[in-house]
């Protein structure tokens, strides 16, 4: 694992920020993996990646939760899947996101570690944890 980057932010707009920069180094394909507990900023970062890849800030980012997956059109297009209500790696096998990987897109896993070990090496890993008030530690690793 190679840690790529190690910050606390203070706001939500800051983790936006930081995951809209993030966002600009990604290439096609990426897979981003996201771990924290609720209201650590997953969903908050993951609009921060729409805003790097120019996803038309009309377009609402939100968790997927009866549709599974939503796919947002950017200059790279970005797909969210969370799953929260999925523990049974069967459930996460029937979503099939090797085709979405394949769709040059980048896709990004909320609750990530409800099966951390199915994902491919060179995925990257961001790790959330809050700390006081409206702190959020935020870690990036590549796999
Ligand atoms: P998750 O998807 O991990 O459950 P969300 O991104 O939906 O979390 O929610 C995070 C909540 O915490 C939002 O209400 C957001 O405004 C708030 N928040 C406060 N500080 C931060 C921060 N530094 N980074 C991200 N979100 C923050
Ligand atoms: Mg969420």
């Amino acid at each position: 694992m190679a840690e790529i980057l190690n910050k606390t932010t203070h706001s939500a707009e800051e983790t936006e920020k930081l995951a809209s920069e993030f966002a600009k180094t990604l290439p096609r394909g990426a897979l981003v993996l996201l771990i924290g507990d609720l209201g650590s900023g997953k969903t908050t970062f993951v609009k921060g990646l729409a805003r790097g890849l120019e996803v038309p800030s009309a377009v609402n980012i939100h968790s997927p939760t009866f549709t599974l997956i939503n796919e947002y059109p950017g200059k790279t297009p970005l797909f969210h899947v969370d799953l929260y209500r999925l523990d049974d790696s069967r459930q996460i096998d029937e979503l099939a996101l090797e085709d979405y990987l394949n769709r040059d897109g980048i896709l990004a896993v909320e609750w990530a570690d409800r099966d951390l070990h199915r994902w491919p090496k060179g995925a990257f890993i961001v790790r959330f944890e809050m700390g006081e008030k409206d702190r959020r530690s935020i870690a990036i690793e590549k796999r």
